[in-house]
């Protein structure tokens, strides 16, 4: 056999192995090269970027000024109704594409560190999503996220620090008061969780208000986190 032929079996196997295991990109559908994950080079290149990672008076920063301290705040992208991002986050919660989610953390924090970003975080706690959502979808986005970061910062990801008691109610017919009791008492923290002396990453997929990340993030001051900081797939503007 000359190396020619070897070549093309060798193509021949990898595309008769393409028709039960297809590697195209989540973003466009096109196959995927040697050398890409989940997004192809193109949809990578286009993601709008929020860019301002860094920046002290950030948008996603200022949500939360006057409401709760954090640290840092960022959010990877800009969202927008229908577009990429749209697109990325439906494949990640409603279709069954957790590396999706994986995938974008882990060029979030490639871009962070390219920016000299050097991690604090001791350990990453993604939003909780109620248990029967979580059983039903089979994983929780907000973690897909965070262990795309952690596979990058290597630190540890918990899903057991901060828990989710009840699915949010209906904010209709609720004044603004009533509204943040309503999704602070959505979440608590584990008894058995030490936060004592930790900067703690609060990771969530989109953020539009802030309020839940801020009732989550309240219980985990509250439980004696030293720092928080809070990361984000996308903010809505
Ligand atoms: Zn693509």
């Amino acid at each position: 056999m000359n190396a020619n032929t070897a070549n093309s079996n060798s193509h021949l196997a990898r595309d008769f192995l393409g028709l039960f295991f297809p590697r195209y990109c989540l973003g466009c559908e096109d196959a995927l090269v040697k050398g890409e994950e989940v997004l192809c080079s193109e949809c990578l290149s286009q993601l709008p970027k929020a860019n301002d990672w860094l920046e002290e008076t950030n948008p996603v920063r200022m949500k939360f000024a006057g409401r709760m301290e954090v640290q840092h705040a960022f959010a990877f992208l800009k969202f927008r109704k229908s577009g990429l991002v749209q697109h990325l986050l439906h494949q990640l919660k409603y279709n069954n594409h957790p590396e999706v989610g994986q995938r974008l953390g882990a060029v979030f924090a490639h871009e962070l560190a390219q920016r000299g970003f050097v991690a604090p975080f001791d350990c990453l706690v993604p939003v909780p999503l109620h248990r029967s959502r979580q059983r039903s979808r089979g994983y929780n986005q907000s973690t897909q996220f965070a262990l795309g970061l952690a596979s990058v910062w290597k630190v540890p990801v918990s899903e057991s620090i901060s828990v989710r008691k009840t699915r949010t109610q209906t904010q209709t017919r609720k004044n603004r008061w009533q509204r943040w009791e309503n999704v602070r008492a959505v979440f608590d923290v584990a008894p058995t969780a030490s936060l004592a002396g930790k900067h703690v990453l609060l990771v969530d997929d989109v953020i539009t208000t802030g309020a839940t990340l801020e009732a989550c993030g309240g219980h985990l001051w509250q439980a004696g986190c030293a720092q928080l900081s809070i990361a984000c797939i996308a903010a809505a503007q």
